[in-house]
């Protein structure tokens, strides 16, 4: 064959072949896969197979020859056909023929050749097939030099750019995301094509969109994607907040650093050290309350205070507006944004416990994101700030640490519950209930009582009695 495949893989392309041989129908192997077995990366665990007739035949046939027979799931409409067999992703297609037209995302097609199929692809890498039929299994077919584009790290479309981007502007997207994600550039006509059809952009679902964006921030370096993004002019369509980041202001010979750069260059500190994908959308939504906040103050400079609150405040309506989950991970990465100015604050002299312990409270089970997130914020030039910044931390860390082990504050429960207040005085839910609740865990985070349940419940008795409440139960 003409890529290297595991035993496993090749067992598999193995069963596909003699089935695809025994019904006569013409098949090959497409896309992704036979790409990063040519440039030796892993792949996720799927194959393409493109075949010239019956898709959906063809999977029956191959799933009856594993044991047990894999389900096959498929869509009559589109032709494809979908099994899954030792963890393999495996989806099967009929070759086909595309025609858009100009306003709709959805072409006409019609049966076509293998050549048909693979100029209907997005881009000369993605085109490459092997053969899986008797006469020239394993053989690459591969009729626009994908493999050169391949060493020669380029991104070129098979078709003149102009055409594969009307047909499904998409591609723009996915151009860049593969730069981002192989580190290749993109030819000079498949950019200048991109430049000039960048308002298509807009027929795209946001699902599609944002899938792309995710890929993008989960490459090794998502700074190359996100700035492609900018200077084709995608980023103002897709993402207008963050242009908002762009430049750096003069006033009185005085400038602010550009929070764009400065942005991408945390996304590129941080990838390294996290493969969670909202903590890489913290790093891109850390600064974004910035443009919002931004004031000259004579004799100050530029300030941004405030910029913390206001981003996280923007958080949610700019992930409804990707289409990103709405519950829980924003909150996640709205709490980062909110609190990514904390742990700096605890690197200056004389830092009281009682600030250790509010951050510990109020990072909970985050702290440790938190702290990933405030370490990659540091993008000053000069090595030697860095790296005192970087002790500074260490220090901040250890601290957390004493504190955490004393006073075990990280996903704290309150040692009273309204419900033992409400019991022991005989009150219904009300607002003194919530005051006394909140006088403990003060006093706890304030180090004025021990987070013991004993202390918590004398300061609880103190409290009450200065309200003129009298128990009615005992402990
Ligand atoms: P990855 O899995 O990393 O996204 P992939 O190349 O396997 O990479 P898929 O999105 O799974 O990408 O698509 C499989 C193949 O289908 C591609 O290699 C390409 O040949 C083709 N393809 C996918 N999307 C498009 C598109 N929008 N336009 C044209 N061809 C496409």
């Amino acid at each position: 064959m003409d890529i290297r495949c595991t035993p496993l893989e090749e067992s598999l392309i193995r069963q596909i072949s003699a089935a695809v041989q025994d019904a006569g129908i013409e098949s090959y192997l497409i896309g992704g896969f036979v790409r990063d077995k040519i440039l030796g990366r892993t792949h996720q665990p799927d194959m393409d197979i493109v075949c010239v007739g019956d898709g959906i035949d063809l999977a029956h046939r191959v799933a009856r020859r594993f044991k047990p027979h894999p389900t096959v799931s498929y869509f009559k409409n589109f032709g494809t056909a979908h099994i899954r067999v030792d963890n393999y992703d495996i989806e099967f297609v009929g070759a086909r023929k595309e025609s858009y037209s100009y306003h709709s995302r959805n072409p006409e097609v019609a049966p076509g050749t293998l050549q048909d199929d693979q100029l209907r692809r997005d881009f000369t890498i993605n085109a490459m097939a092997i053969s899986l039929n008797r006469a020239d299994y394993g053989t690459l077919l591969d009729p626009f030099h994908g493999r050169e584009d391949l060493e020669r790290k380029i991104i070129r479309t098979p078709l003149d750019p102009e055409q594969t981007f009307i047909d499904d502007p998409l591609r723009m997207l996915r151009a860049i995301r593969f730069a981002s994600q192989l580190g290749f550039a993109i030819e000079q006509k498949t950019l200048d094509g991109i430049c000039q059809h960048i308002d298509r952009i807009r027929i795209v679902s946001q699902e599609r969109v944002t899938e792309e964006l995710n890929k993008m921030l989960m490459c090794p370096r998502p700074s190359v994607g996100l700035d492609l993004m900018y200077r084709t002019g995608l980023m103002h369509l897709v993402f207008p907040e963050m242009v908002q980041l762009a430049g750096a202001e003069y006033k009185e010979g005085v400038g602010h650093k550009d929070n764009f750069y400065h942005t991408l260059q945390v996304l590129d500190n941080i990838a390294p050290h996290t493969d969670d994908l909202w903590l890489r959308w913290a790093a891109v939504l850390h600064d974004i309350g910035k443009p919002a906040t931004k004031r000259f103050e004579e004799g100050n400079g530029w300030t941004f205070h405030g910029h913390e609150v206001v981003g996280g405040r923007m958080v949610p309506r700019i992930f409804a507006q990707l289409k990103l989950p709405q519950h829980e991970k924003m909150r996640f990465v709205r709490k980062l944004v909110e609190l990514h100015l904390r742990p700096i604050s605890l690197t200056k002299e004389n830092i009281t416990d009682s600030a250790i312990r509010r951050l510990l409270f109020d990072a909970g089970e985050d702290l440790e994101a938190l702290m990933t997130l405030c370490e990659a914020d540091i993008t000053s030039k000069n090595k030697a700030r860095v790296r005192r910044y970087l002790a500074n931390f260490e220090m901040v860390r250890n601290r957390l640490k004493e504190v955490e082990e004393k006073d075990q504050l990280r996903n704290w429960q309150p040692p009273v519950t309204g419900e033992m207040i409400m019991k022991t005085f005989g009150l219904p839910p009300s607002k003194v209930v919530g005051d006394i609740k909140t006088a403990i865990r003060e006093a706890i985070l304030d180090g004025e009582i021990p987070n013991t349940p004993e202390a918590a419940w004398q300061l609880m008795l103190d409290k009450a009695r200065a309200l003129n409440l009298e128990p009615v139960v005992s402990r």
